[in-house]
């Protein structure tokens, strides 16, 4: 085969043509169409674009605690809820009020308390959905789904607090370390693996929290510093959305000063949940990332941003413009998925999905099964799930585009590929799997189906 090269098919253009024209692409890129989609809520019906896009307004109108939510309810849903299909627990909710019965119960019952965004909840299809749409699943609890849990499984399952170094530094990789620098997020996701510590108390869990404080961070600061093994920080919570801007900078100029650290990632939803904040120049958190990345990139070191969606329908016009806003500020951006029963468990949604956040410069890391926790046994899938997702999707999407399927393994053995359990016996869901990189590999991590899948 000649090269097409050689042949001059391709000129290498000068450096001030290549600068020149990247300029011109970054400034004229490709129309997104807006629409206000927010105005489909009847009490955001008069909300405009510009209120809509600034992080003040979300944080005004984000709701918060159950008593706020049966408000929303009430204003939101029909008098009588649409039903599709058959499913089990859904035949009694069939008016408004058995609907909110149902919900606040579910709070009741739920390990996380209750937080939305008003991004999310304009997502969520109120009037012809409610009961099976997949971002409702995630957020909000009703009682009427949840499932016993699972013997084996616990509140903290990764056994992240046994795996501290110091509270608040998870140290169970040899060269990577999790800082939970804060206890609070954007959102309260239902299946959050950290539920023995993120949010407000509920009445079902009393949270160990980690409060951003700096006394607090100077202890794991300087197990960091002392820990020449350490070249990665992931910087989680919690959210980092939720940090100060000046926390992000601070957090960032302080790890990026220790010469073994080549790599910190800060870990937040944000994007997913309320990508507006973005684009608001008025808000100083992007600017602080921004400038973090700026000095990773002159020390020869990466920042990343870790973010979290889990369903296309999270991703609107606004995730866009912020997405093509990060990209073109050059912030690395990677996505982390939980596969969920009823949200992302079908070939067609998890690769539109993928597909998505590809096209928006987001790339698809990781989908993980979800984890052995607490009260959301109606969203976990059995482990062949996420094998035959794998299997489907490989070889539909450029290599490096597509996510690592894995488990989080119970118990503490870290990551590892879905697909690659020593033994899998489909009848009692067991798996098993070693960790031989991260823990003694002898030690089996077993991961159990939820009892819902199996059968007899
Ligand atoms: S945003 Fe992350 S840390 Fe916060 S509740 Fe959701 S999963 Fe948990």
């Amino acid at each position: 085969m000649q090269c097409i090269i050689s042949k001059g098919f391709h000129r290498i253009p000068s450096h001030r043509t290549w600068a020149r024209r990247s300029l011109a692409t970054l400034a004229n890129p490709l129309p997104i169409a807006r629409d206000p989609y927010w105005q489909n809520i009847k009490i955001w019906r008069n909300v405009k674009e510009e209120d809509f896009l600034s992080y003040r307004w979300q944080i005004a109108n984000t709701v918060q605690g159950a008593p706020n939510l049966f408000k929303f309810l009430e204003n939101v849903l029909p008098e009588t809820i649409p039903h599709r299909g058959n499913v089990q627990g859904h035949e009694r909710i069939q008016s408004r009020e058995d609907f909110i019965v149902d919900v606040m119960e579910g709070i009741k019952l739920a390990p996380m308390s209750t937080r939305l965004t008003p991004h999310i909840l304009s997502q969520i299809d109120w009037t012809k959905n409610p009961l099976l749409d997949p971002l409702r699943r995630q957020f909000i609890p009703m009682k009427s789904s949840i499932l016993p849990d699972h013997p084996s499984l616990s509140l903290d399952s990764l056994h992240e607090t046994e795996d501290s170094a110091v509270p608040g530094l998870v140290h169970r990789y040899p060269h990577k370390a999790l800082f939970l620098a804060t206890s609070v997020c954007p959102i309260y996701c239902r299946f959050c693996t950290r539920s023995y510590s993120v949010g407000g108390e509920t009445d079902s869990v009393k949270k160990s929290r980690f409060l951003p404080t700096r006394k607090r961070w100077e202890k794991v600061f300087e197990y960091i510093d002392n820990t020449p093994t350490l070249h990665d920080i992931v910087i989680s919570g919690g959210d980092a959305y939720y940090l100060e801007p000046e926390h992000i900078w601070e957090i960032g100029k302080r790890l990026l000063s220790i010469p073994h650290i080549l790599r910190i990632r800060y870990a937040s939803k944000g994007l997913a949940v309320c990508p507006s904040r973005v684009l608001d120049d008025t808000d100083s958190w992007i600017y602080a990332l921004n400038k973090v990345t700026e000095l990773g990139r002159n020390e020869g070191k990466t920042v990343a941003w870790h973010t979290h969606f889990n369903h296309p329908n999270e991703i609107t016009w606004i995730t866009r413009l912020a997405a093509r806003k990060l990209f073109q500020r050059g912030v690395t951006v990677r996505n982390q998925s939980t596969l969920l029963r009823g949200v992302n468990d079908d070939v067609p949604t998890m690769k539109r999905l993928i597909y998505d956040l590809a096209d928006n410069n987001i790339q698809p890391y990781y989908v993980y099964q979800g984890d052995m926790v607490r009260g959301v046994e109606d969203l976990r899938t059995p482990l062949k799930t996420i094998i035959e997702l794998e299997e489907q999707i490989r070889g539909t999407i450029a290599g490096f585009l597509m996510p690592q399927f894995v488990v989080d393994l119970p118990g503490g053995g870290g990551k590892r590929l879905a697909c690659s359990y020593e033994s899998y016996d489909r009848k009692t869901g067991v798996s098993k799997f070693i960790a031989p990189g991260v823990k003694d590999g002898n030690r089996i991590f077993e991961y159990h189906d939820p009892l819902w899948s199996l059968s007899g």
